[in-house]
């Protein structure tokens, strides 16, 4: 998102920024602990899984280079807490800039704010495109579909990913997802190690994946771009 603003108005908000390096599994923020820094990934992916008060989790926060984690939080103004617990998915490197900085420049640029609103207007059109996904898509089918998200977001072919946490962000048991993953296996698609997946033929991945993955091409046009389409 950073590269889509132009330099002076980049330059301000990177002005009080520090650099992260997270490593995959890492935790960047915890479900319900106060909101300080919005995060501009400029490579890799973060998740945040939402753990309900029933028990049961799902994810619903995608966020990599095309986006910024917590810029829509700040533009809501009345947000203070985290709604989920964000975890490193794919390695990343990301600028935390101090929320109260970034809510400033945002309120005097109106470059920023179109920035956060195309970003904003994209997230909801991945979430409206896949919401029917956990009622209807089959486990095999979501756990291909997740595989070609981590892969898109700079896994690669072979990933550290266990079990537990696909299931973790995809809300089923874990035993679901070895049994699904055992599949993909069998289809010759993935072959499976210690908490490593390798993709073996990513066209049968993509065949196997629900149609959800018709959005991670236009995620992944953003996301090689390294930002969202300009005002201009
Ligand atoms: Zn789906």
């Amino acid at each position: 998102m950073l590269a889509s603003l132009p330099d002076n108005v980049r330059q301000r908000i990177t002005d009080a920024a520090i650099l992260l390096e997270l490593d995959q599994g890492e935790v960047l923020q915890r479900q319900g602990t106060p909101l300080s820094h919005v995060y501009f990934p400029t490579r890799g992916l973060v998740t945040g899984v939402l753990s309900a008060v029933d028990g049961t989790q799902f994810a619903y926060l995608r966020r990599g280079r095309e986006g910024a984690i917590y810029s829509i939080a700040a533009a809501r103004l009345d947000d203070s807490v985290a709604d989920c617990t964000l975890v490193v998915d794919v390695a990343a490197t990301m600028l935390a800039v101090p929320m109260s900085h970034f809510r400033r420049v945002m309120r005097e640029s109106p470059e920023v704010t179109h920035a956060v609103l195309m970003h904003a207007a994209y997230s909801i059109k991945w979430l409206e495109r896949t919401l029917n996904c956990p009622a209807h898509h089959p486990i095999q089918a979501r756990t291909a579909y997740w595989l070609l998200v981590l892969s898109a977001y700079g896994a690669g072919r072979v990933m550290r990913v266990t079990h537990g946490r696909i299931a973790e962000v995809l809300g089923v048991r874990r035993q679901s997802i070895s049994e699904a993953l055992g599949e993909l296996q069998d289809q010759d698609a993935i072959s499976l190690g210690r908490e490593r997946i390798v993709i073996r033929d990513l066209t049968s991945l993509r065949r196997h994946a629900c149609e959800c993955r018709a959005q991670i091409e236009e995620v992944v046009r953003l996301h090689r771009a390294g930002h969202l389409p300009s005002a201009a």
